[in-house]
């Protein structure tokens, strides 16, 4: 159950950083788009100039958006792991204090030996194995844990045996 939970909370941050990743890419996209380069006149006669004068323009054209989604990129991204970084402390914080020990304490798992009661039956009493052994009746394997049927000592019943 804890283990679930934060594996969940690491996704939750994990969507979180993406979506501020993302916002931080659109934001900095619409900033270029209300910010474009004035592009170069290109008035030059010889080829060589002319490529060169489109080279610039192609370039103070596309820095803005280069600038816009590098930036909105890393400036979301970076927001974003603050962000999930003061959450985590937070929960920690909070998780320290006596109000929160008590659900923490709920979402413990069951303990085996809880359920390991036993029930007498006519020819043994069942009950869940605390030793590995071998069944007396199939010569099965008996791992801890396993529910069996203890006749006696060095008697023990499988499951399916009963
Ligand atoms: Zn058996």
């Amino acid at each position: 159950m804890a283990r679930r939970q934060r594996s969940l909370a690491s996704e939750a941050a994990d969507a979180f950083f993406r979506l501020g990743s993302g916002a931080g890419l659109v934001i900095g996209l619409f900033w270029a788009l209300d910010h474009p380069a004035t592009p170069n006149e290109c008035t030059g006669t010889s080829s060589d100039s002319l490529g060169k004068c489109m080279g610039d323009t192609l370039w103070t054209t596309t820095q803005p958006y280069l600038l816009g989604i590098g930036g909105g990129l890393l400036g979301g991204a970076l927001l974003a792991l603050a962000i999930i970084l003061a959450v985590r402390l937070l929960t920690r914080a909070l998780r320290r204090t006596p109000g929160a020990e008590v659900g923490a304490a709920d979402s413990r798992p069951i303990r085996p030996a809880v359920i390991s009661a036993s029930v007498a039956g006519p020819r043994g009493r069942s009950m869940i194995a605390r030793y590995p052994g071998t069944c007396s009746g199939c010569r099965s394997t008996i791992r801890t844990g396993d529910r069996i049927t203890h006749v006696g000592r060095q008697n023990n019943r499988c499951a399916a045996c009963g």
